[in-house]
């Protein structure tokens, strides 16, 4: 990026993993970039903070009840405050070039599709917002000629290697998986790992939600209903490879047999600054690869009995209809059980098979459809974890 240039950034789920990386890059860019939103959920004293350090014109707390010490915290500050929903959406809504979609979660489609909806290039890291409401969403983008750039390291590699003008000479993308903590156990040894063992990832630092998503290989179930969403292809053309190292991040196969990959440390900061810096490049300051030093690259297939929500999230994306909302509220519900102590970590496939089993829903033909299914699948998730609850 050169120095003349500008750019005017929000920042929904400022205070979390990607939000907290995005910052850091803005923090060594400033001459690039000034903030105008911020935003969390519950972590007053952070968004504050940032909301200081960074100037920026407006804060938003998710939980209405901390808009009082949002505003005790800001006071005398240039940062207006507001909270709640409305206040996602406005934020969204501010002039910003470019909104960092990073809330976790269905929390974040709102919002996420107010930026879209004023025609804004949106740097998506929010997946679930894909999975539970893709198409809606990629009209959106088509109608309002918003840009959307994938943050999720692995369609960032696709995006970067993707021949969007001959698609129909790609015959397919690879994801890959770093497999997570619990690569090559058993489905029995894993009834009593804990939340610690779980968000342990080998080579990412991430937010506890998609740490334990990796862990289950349900990240890698979402990422399969991205991807589709993201890209012109068929599903049938998305294959999922384990790849321990993260170095590959993705691959796109052609006609002629020649593969793309995009590679890198597994550092956020290198998807993230691509996003931030679009079309350009910009200086990110991760490890660079040292394909010496790492040695050797391996590679193998995906354990669909150990890792059975990959193989439920399959499923859903090719059920399509509400299958991948379900899957997402269910899911979601599982993992907060899970990181409670209140379901044991093997239990997560279960209520998520359990909820969409027992949810015979019509596909969602608008945003508030969306809502419905979320809200129906959480109750129907919550009555299936009451049973196995402990
Ligand atoms: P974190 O849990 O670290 O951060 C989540 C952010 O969202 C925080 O700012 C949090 O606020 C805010 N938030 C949480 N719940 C709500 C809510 N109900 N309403 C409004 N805001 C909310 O998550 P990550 O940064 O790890 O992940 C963010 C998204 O990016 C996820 O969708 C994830 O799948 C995706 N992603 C993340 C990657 C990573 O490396 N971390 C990689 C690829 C994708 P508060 O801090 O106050 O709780
Ligand atoms: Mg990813």
């Amino acid at each position: 990026m050169s120095q003349h240039q500008h750019k005017r950034i929000s920042i929904l789920g400022a205070t979390g993993s990607i939000g907290q990386s995005t910052l850091d890059l803005i923090r060594r860019n400033s001459i690039n970039f000034s903030v105008v939103s911020l935003t969390a959920y519950s972590r007053v004293e952070e968004l504050a903070a940032l909301a200081i350090e960074f100037g920026a014109e407006l804060a938003v707390i998710g939980d209405e009840r901390l808009l009082p010490d949002l505003k005790a915290a800001l006071a005398g500050t240039r940062t207006a405050v507001a909270a709640g929903e409305g206040g996602l959406i406005e934020a969204a809504e501010r002039d910003a070039e470019i909104v960092m979609a990073a809330i976790v979660g269905a929390a974040g489609l709102r919002p996420t599709m107010a930026a879209v909806r004023r025609g804004a290039t949106v740097a998506l890291a929010n997946k679930e917002c894909l999975v539970c409401a893709g198409d809606l969403l990629m009209e959106e983008v088509k109608a309002h000629g918003a840009t959307l750039l994938p943050v999720d390291s692995e369609h960032n590699a696709i995006f970067q290697v993707f021949d969007f003008e001959r698609s129909c000479g790609v015959e397919k993308i690879i994801l890959t998986a770093s497999g997570g903590p619990f690569r090559g156990r058993s489905f029995e040894s894993l009834s009593t790992v804990t939340p610690a063992e779980a968000v342990a990832h080998p080579n990412w630092d991430m937010g506890a939600k998609i740490s334990v998503d990796s862990a289950t290989m349900m990240n890698k179930g979402l990422e399969i209903i991205e991807a589709y969403h993201l890209f012109p292809i068929e599903k049938t053309q998305i294959e999922v490879l384990v790849h321990p190292q993260s170095v590959i991040h993705s691959m796109v196969e052609y006609a002629d047999g020649s593969v793309l990959a995009q590679l890198g440390s597994p550092d956020m900061r290198t998807p993230i600054a691509y996003s931030l810096a679009w079309p350009e490049r910009m200086h990110a300051p991760v490890k660079r690869l040292s394909l010496a030093e790492i040695g050797s690259l391996t590679f193998e297939a995906p354990d669909l009995e150990v890792f059975r929500c990959l193989k439920l999230a399959m499923d859903a994306m090719m059920a399509g209809g509400a299958a991948p909302a379900v899957l997402n509220a269910a899911n979601e519900v599982a993992v907060e059980a899970f990181l409670a102590n209140r379901l044991r970590f093997v239990d997560i496939p279960a209520i998520v098979s359990d909820t969409l089993t027992s949810c015979d829903i019509k596909a969602p033909q608008s945003l508030s459809n969306v809502f419905e299914i979320d809200k129906m699948a959480r109750r129907e998730a919550a009555q299936h974890l009451a049973k196995r609850a402990h």
